[in-house]
Formats: C-alpha cells, sequence, structure tokens
C-alpha cells in the first residue's frame, strides 16, 4: 500500500491536477492500494487566514469575497477538466456548498469580532476539503472510482489548535474503519491533508505545511509499504532551489537528517513527517509532479555516505533575536531557569538558544510574529528586577536569519565550523550568534536577514555542493 501526498503547486491549477491525476492512474491500475492525500490549492491557506484575519478586524465584505473567489477558482478546474454535464454540475454544486459553509464561519467571526484559534481551523480547513472533491471528481471523470474522505473523521489529535499532535492508536482504528472498506471495494480514497479532530470532533491543523504530516500518520495508521510526496521540485535538495540555482537533488537521506533539515527551514517537507513514518520504518519519498521521471529523494532509516560530510544549507528567515541581559545581582542559574519558564507558558516555539554569562546574557532566536508576545511576558515576569535594575534589559532585534548546516557525516569531523565560518569572514558576513546543534548533525547560526542570499550560496559553493544545473 502507498500514500501519495500532493502539494499545493500540484493541484494548483488544471494543467496540475492532469498531471496527478496521470499520476494516480497508473498508480491504482499497478497495485491498487493507494491512499491520496490533497493540499489545498496553492495560495488558497493563505486566502482563507487572510479573509478571517480581516473579518475579525471588522471587514464586512471578507466573507463574500472569499465564498466567490474560491468557488470561482474551484469551478473553473471543474469546468475544464470535467466534460461529462451531471458529473461537472454535481461537482460544481458541492463546491458551492463548501464555499457557503466556509464563508458562514467567515461571517461569524465577522459578527464576533474575534478570531480564535480553533475557528481559525476550522475555517482553514475548507481548503482542503474542495480541493479533495475536486480531485476526486476529476480522477472520477477519468475511469477511476475515487472518493473524497474528510479527514476530521480519520485523523484524531489533541486539542492543539494550529499545531495539533495526533493521536496515533485512535487515529488507527478511524483510519482502518473510514478507509480500508473502501481499499476492499478498489475504490481511491482522495483524503483532505492539514487538518484532523479533537476526539469531540473540533477541527484542528498540524500547522502550516501539514499535509505532508497528514500523509505519514495515515501511513502509520494503516501500516503503508511506503510515503510518496509529490511536490513542485525534484526532491530533496542541497539547499533552496530558489536561493541556489545549482543545488542538486539528494538521492537518500536519512530521517533524522530530513528532519534536521526541515526543523531549519526546508520547506519541502513538514518536519513532524518523519517520526510516524519512522516508527514504523516506513520510507518517504520526494518527487516532483512536474518531472515524475525524476527518481527524487528517498528518506529511510540510512544515511547514504556519498562522500560529503555537509549534505545541505537551510535558512530560516523572519526571525528576531531575543535577548535578556541580567545586571550581575541575579545568578545565571535563576535568570535562565525564570526565562525557559516564561517562553514556555507562552507556547512559542524557540529555534536556537544561546547564552554569554559573563554578561549574564541569554539569547533565543524566535520567529518575528512571536516576539512581542514573548518580550510582553518576559517583561511582566521581570518587571520589579527591570525596575530594581538587576536585569539591565530586555530587547529584540528584528530582521535576522537562522542559517544551518545539516550533514551526519559532520558528527566527529573536524573543521566543518571552521569551514563554515571562515567563508563568512571572506563574504564579510557578520555572525549575530552561534549555537551548538546538540544533534551533531547541523551547525546553525544567526545573520542578518537581508546577507542570506549571499551566506547560503556562498557555504553551498564552499563545500562543492552544487552542480550544473543539468546534474
Ligand atoms: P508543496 O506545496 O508541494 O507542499 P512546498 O512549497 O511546501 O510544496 O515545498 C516545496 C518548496 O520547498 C520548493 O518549491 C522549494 O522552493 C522549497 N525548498 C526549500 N528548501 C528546499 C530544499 N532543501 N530542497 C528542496 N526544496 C526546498
Ligand atoms: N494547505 C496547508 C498549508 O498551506 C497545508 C499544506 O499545504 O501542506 O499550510
Ligand atoms: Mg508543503
Amino acid at each position: 500500500m502507498r500514500i501519495m501526498k500532493f502539494g499545493g503547486t500540484s493541484v494548483g491549477n488544471a494543467p496540475a491536477i492532469e498531471r496527478v491525476v496521470h499520476i494516480l492512474r497508473e498508480a491504482y491500475q499497478t497495485d491498487g492500494r493507494l491512499v491520496a492525500v490533497v493540499s489545498a490549492m496553492s495560495g488558497v491557506t493563505n486566502q482563507l487566514i487572510a479573509a478571517a484575519q480581516t473579518a475579525a478586524e471588522g471587514d464586512e465584505r471578507a466573507a463574500a469575497e472569499l465564498q466567490r473567489e474560491l468557488l470561482e477558482r474551484h469551478q473553473a478546474v471543474a469546468a475544464e477538466l470535467i466534460p461529462t454535464p451531471a458529473r461537472r454540475e454535481a461537482t460544481v454544486a458541492r463546491l458551492a456548498d463548501l464555499a457557503g459553509r466556509c464563508a458562514r464561519l467567515v461571517e461569524s467571526v465577522h459578527v464576533l469580532r474575534d478570531l480564535s484559534p480553533r475557528a481559525q481551523d476550522w475555517i482553514v480547513s475548507f481548503g482542503e476539503r474542495m480541493s479533495a472533491v475536486l480531485v476526486a471528481a476529476v480522477l472520477e471523470e477519468r475511469g477511476i472510482p475515487a472518493v473524497p474522505v474528510d479527514s476530521d473523521k480519520v485523523i484524531v489529535t489533541d486539542d492543539h489548535f494550529g499545531s495539533a499532535n495526533p493521536l496515533l492508536e485512535e487515529t488507527r482504528a478511524r483510519a482502518e474503519a473510514a478507509l480500508l472498506p473502501l481499499l476492499e471495494a478498489r475504490k481511491l480514497p482522495v483524503v483532505t491533508g492539514f487538518f484532523g479532530a479533537t476526539p469531540k470532533g473540533a477541527v484542528t491543523t498540524l500547522g502550516r505545511g501539514g499535509s505532508d504530516f497528514s500523509a505519514s500518520i495515515l501511513a502509520h495508521a494503516l501500516e503503508a509499504d511506503e510515503v510518496w510526496i509529490w511536490t513542485d521540485v525534484d526532491g530533496v535538495m542541497t539547499a533552496d532551489p530558489r536561493l541556489v540555482p545549482s543545488a542538486r537533488t539528494l538521492p537518500a537521506i536519512s530521517f533524522a537528517e530530513a528532519t534536521e533539515l526541515a526543523y531549519f527551514g526546508a520547506k519541502v517537507i513538514h518536519p513532524r513527517t518523519m517520526q510516524p513514518a519512522a516508527e514504523r520504518g516506513i520510507p518517504i519519498w520526494i518527487k516532483n509532479t512536474f518531472n515524475p521521471e525524476h527518481p527524487g529523494t528517498r528518506i529511510g532509516p540510512d544515511t547514504s555516505m556519498n562522500g560529503s560530510v555537509v549534505k545541505a544549507i537551510t535558512a530560516i528567515p523572519g526571525v528576531s533575536v531575543v535577548t535578556v541581559e541580567g545586571s550581575g545581582f541575579l545568578s545565571v542559574a535563576d535568570v535562565t531557569a525564570r526565562v525557559f519558564e516564561t517562553i514556555g507558558r507562552t507556547g512559542v516555539n524557540v529555534f536556537m538558544v544561546f547564552q554569554a554569562s559573563s554578561q549574564h546574557s541569554l539569547g533565543f532566536v524566535v520567529r518575528r510574529t512571536d516576539a512581542s508576545k514573548v518580550l510582553r511576558a518576559l517583561e511582566r515576569e521581570f518587571e520589579l528586577d527591570l525596575l530594581k535594575g538587576r536585569v539591565a534589559r530586555i530587547w529584540e532585534e528584528p530582521g535576522m536569519a537562522i542559517v544551518a548546516v545539516v550533514g551526519a557525516g559532520m558528527r566527529g569531523t573536524p573543521g566543518v565550523a571552521g569551514r563554515v565560518f571562515g567563508t563568512l569572514g571572506q563574504h564579510r558576513i557578520n555572525i549575530v550568534a552561534i549555537a551548538q546543534g546538540s544533534s551533531e548533525l547541523n551547525i546553525s547560526f544567526v545573520i542578518r536577514e537581508d546577507e542570506v542570499a549571499r551566506a547560503v550560496p556562498a557555504i553551498h559553493d564552499a563545500f562543492g555542493l552544487g552542480g550544473s544545473p543539468a546534474d
């Protein structure tokens, strides 16, 4: 059994969906037991979030505009790819119903002037609901007995809205009940990616880019043999090809390396995807919908030793460095403990931590959009200490980026850090902070965001990772 997931670009317009249908038809005819997982059409999730936010801010037209735009875009594909009138009309009616339900939710956000994480998750799930209906209908039109399946009936999660955690045992029972009968009947389930639901049925999302994670959760639940993630590049590459045109595809990497790469910014795969698959030793292939002959990347238990110590360079732009500077009156241990307790309460994800104990300063890196929340919480926690001068100041430096150099071969290989930092020096790129990757799979550091476009290609070159674009 294979799980095949198609990303936003792969279902982004009629020609792309044509390719998806072609790929699924071939797979369905060869081994039958196949589950498809689809993302929302590219840009739709952003559009849903934006509409919900502007509605909450008071825009009374947001819901109606969203409804019209969603329907227009999906309907256009149906018009192009579903010539049979009855099927086309039934599909458009289903799409219209979904767009209407979504708009009513956005409307209620407008009335309440409040967008809770719970409401947002429910609203954004409509992108995937609509694409699943559309893709399944096009498949049916081409003679493949596809059935759209809403994942809130299949994937069970906790109630951590916005980035929920799957409950794998409960999911297994639901997935078997919902999907096995379809597979027995030789149907092709087209499951919505990105979301699940709590045991009580509240819709939850798995974090941005979470459809990859959905595919691997389903693979775990159904004990699939392989997961295939179909995207718009030839696999996991030595760097983001948008940043480094000479980047090459990595033929094979380990689950741990893929997790590290994804965590440090390689958008090609959601960082949590590897965990359920790795638990069952299920390999994940990353393949290109627009170049399906390319073998892509295999992510599995082992690392391929392709001779290079460093496998890839990644970057996370849009982060801030937040620093708490003590004055020496408080112990470093005390400040550290309180800082982390405070951040922990905010639920914000910290990418990196560094400490210069001589100055009693503790710095950490968070997303720019999380920084003010963290700052406010820290200012509250240290209010008295700031007043009494026991803590000198707490401040944010925005406009930063994390760059990570990743590869399992780095473990115990001397000179990697030297080469990384030497290269940055030659290019006169200032390093704001350095953190030691505790896994020894990476070296990560902070630079100014506007230097990423120079830093990543320079390090990529220094380790000889590039090839000619034809490689
Ligand atoms: P999908 O919509 O299919 O999930 P994404 O946009 O989430 O696709 O991820 C694919 C994109 O990831 C590519 O277009 C590429 O620009 C970006 N990317 C970033 N880093 C890497 C990398 N190391 N290898 C491949 N792609 C990368
Ligand atoms: N549509 C969702 C997003 O844009 C999930 C995904 O594409 O994987 O984040
Ligand atoms: Mg993605």
